[in-house]
């Protein structure tokens, strides 16, 4: 089951190229959630997908073959394509998330420091403080003013860029140096420095609020908005064979744009499909957009109706009799530490998709672990394609382990695994994937979708 796919691969390179070509595309434009959704629904909309809503208010039908999207608070999606089976029967559901470890803009982020306009920030999700100071930085989201209309904002990609300041070496004392004390609080970006001269205080503060004044955002609105700072640049090849890519969020965009494509490849299935792609995974799947919410389940019932099928029994035999991959990252082996995994047990780079029997730590803790029936019924589909795999853990049993979306899926009695790509420098502001991998997820999703 080990082996490097470089090696005998049976698919082109150029084929894997020009599929990682479009993946590096969304990677290095879409850094929010809000942007995977837009991003989400223009491709979707091309591939013949009509909107749920639009679809409720003409108070239209789906029938087989069907496509059809909802959109939950413009950070979470689900894209459904209507089998030739009753829904009941159970569908093939592929999950991944699309928020990505980052510092989101408190919201009065704004304050004057030694002549500086400072932005506050607050982390989201796991992050090792130091990797975020002294690199390019920008600032991706959404401000509504009170009358509800809605500014998008990209700083820092185009024009100039934020950064974090950090001490010369010789100003540090040794241990500081190793940079594991970042306080969260000290993690404020540099905004500017020229003073607005006709301002009576705070006068360079004053000055970027001219620049947001441009945009017509005054300084209460950022109270209600959704900013968030990410690394500046794009999605590159990485090593000098190019087999690689280094990109801002692969965990787990890089699950959520093969799950999409693979989705889009979906014509007139005998079972019912569904693309889900959820925000706040990094922080426990909790909140509206989270995969805890009860947006799927209520987006299923209304589809359901739509084609003439819902009932409550058969919503809960649907949720009961599906099939799903929670499809996320995994930690790839890493060559400088290998000490915290065990090289037999755990994923290589360009071994093909990952498969998380379960992930949780220290006596599987918190983890869904896949029933072995299903495991064997998936190996049959993906071995039939001629898919590759590996079955892997998330390091050593006593040290590693994290949190996916299966479990809660796993609640409504439907079988579910973890299966994405093996990334390397997982949560930091730029992680690595191999595109052998990315080509081999999006085909196993693939051969998922039209599994019966
Ligand atoms: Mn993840
Ligand atoms: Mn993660």
């Amino acid at each position: 089951m080990k082996t490097n796919l470089w090696e005998a691969y049976l698919i082109k390179r150029d084929e894997v190229e020009t599929f990682c070509d479009g993946y590096k595309n969304f990677l290095s434009s879409c850094k929010t959630e809000r942007e995977c959704i837009k991003y989400a629904v223009k491709q979707a909309k091309a591939h013949g997908f009509k909107s749920l809503n639009d679809l409720m208010k003409k108070n239209g039908k789906l029938k087989p073959g069907d496509k059809v999207y909802a959109i939950n608070m413009d950070k979470a999606i689900v894209l459904f394509v209507v089998g030739k089976q009753p829904i009941e029967n159970g569908i093939n559901i592929v999950g991944a998330h699309i928020d990505s470890p980052r510092l989101d803009l408190k919201a009065q982020p704004l304050f004057e420091s030694q002549g500086f306009c400072m932005l506050d920030t607050h982390y989201y999700g796991g992050i090792k403080k130091y990797q975020w100071i002294a690199m390019p930085l920008a600032v991706h989201g959404v401000v509504v003013r009170k009358d509800g209309t809605k500014e998008d904002v990209v700083f820092g990609e185009d024009g100039p860029v934020l950064a974090i300041t950090d001490l010369l070496p010789h100003l540090e004392n040794k241990e500081k140096e190793d940079k594991k004390d970042i306080k969260g609080e000290d993690l404020n970006l540099i905004a500017g420095n020229i003073p607005l001269a006709k301002a009576k205080e705070d006068k360079v503060k004053a000055f970027i609020l001219n620049i947001l004044k441009e945009k017509n955002i005054s300084e209460d609105d950022l109270f209600s908005a959704e900013l968030e700072v990410v690394p500046s640049g794009k999605a590159r090849d990485c090593g000098l064979d190019g087999s690689m890519i280094i990109g801002y969020g692969h965990d787990d965009r890089v699950c959520a744009y093969t799950a999409l494509q693979s989705l889009f490849t979906v014509e007139k299935p005998d079972v019912s499909t569904v693309c889900l792609l959820v925000d706040k995974e990094e922080i426990g799947s909790v909140g509206a957009t989270g995969m805890e919410s009860m947006y799927f389940e209520n987006a299923l019932a209304e589809i359901m109706n739509l084609c003439g099928q819902y009932n409550e029994l058969s919503l809960r035999r649907t949720l009961n009799r599906s099939k799903m991959l929670s499809s996320d990252v995994t930690a790839a082996v890493d060559p400088i530490y290998v000490d915290p995994y065990n090289v037999q047990t755990d994923a290589h780079l360009s071994h093909g998709i990952s498969f998380n029997k379960f992930t949780g730590h220290r006596g599987k803790s918190g983890a869904n672990d896949a029933n072995p029936e299903f495991i064997a019924h998936l190996r049959a589909c993906l071995d039939k394609a001629n898919i590759r795999y590996q079955a892997t853990e998330m390091g050593k049993v006593d040290q590693g382990g994290g949190g996916t979306i299966a479990y809660i899926m796993a609640k409504y009695g439907m079988d579910v695994i973890d299966a994405g790509v093996p990334v390397l420098s997982m949560h930091a502001p730029w992680e690595i994937v191999s595109k052998v991998d990315v080509y081999e997820t999006f085909r196993a999703y693939q051969a998922f979708y039209n599994m019966k």
